[in-house]
């Protein structure tokens, strides 16, 4: 089983243990902002492994990158003038950025958890908790949280 794979079946099975508690077994009662909430804790579980070169999560994410780079390219090709050159740098250094992180440094703490849920709490802070507590399940799971 893949570490990825891993992460997001704990996660599951620690929100469905939460869910059970809180609604005793009624798991019809879950609106699509409960869905939303669950689906952006699953992203936030497997988010401390982009510090990981070889990680689902760091190659799904320079995928993504690499995508929006080359539509912004196109973009700035074909339309010209739309300043994403600016972009298309900020991201080419984000993606640079990412070589520089030590594995299970910094990015696996409650901190940086701390840091990259709390933006979320603009759109919600129920989402951004489910984010939090998708975060720190990951870091349970790597035995991070015992120091
Ligand atoms: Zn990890």
């Amino acid at each position: 089983m893949g570490s990825y794979r891993r992460h997001l079946v704990v996660y599951a099975l620690i929100c469905a243990a939460i869910q059970y508690i809180l609604t005793k077994g009624r798991f019809d009662a879950l609106s699509s902002e409960d869905l939303i909430a669950f689906a952006i804790g699953g992203i936030y579980t497997l988010l401390p492994d982009i510090d990981s070169k070889t990680s689902k999560a760091r190659t799904t994410l320079n995928e993504a990158i690499m995508t929006i780079i080359v539509f912004l390219a196109a973009y700035e090709i074909f339309f010209g003038e739309q300043n994403t050159i600016y972009y298309i740098l900020y991201l080419s250094f984000f993606l640079l950025t990412l070589n520089f992180l030590r594995h299970r440094g910094f990015i696996h703490t409650i901190y940086a958890g701390a840091i990259l849920s709390l933006p979320i709490a603009i759109i919600s802070p129920y989402y951004a908790a489910m984010g939090f507590l998708g975060y720190v399940i990951h870091l349970f799971v790597d035995g991070k949280l015992s120091h």
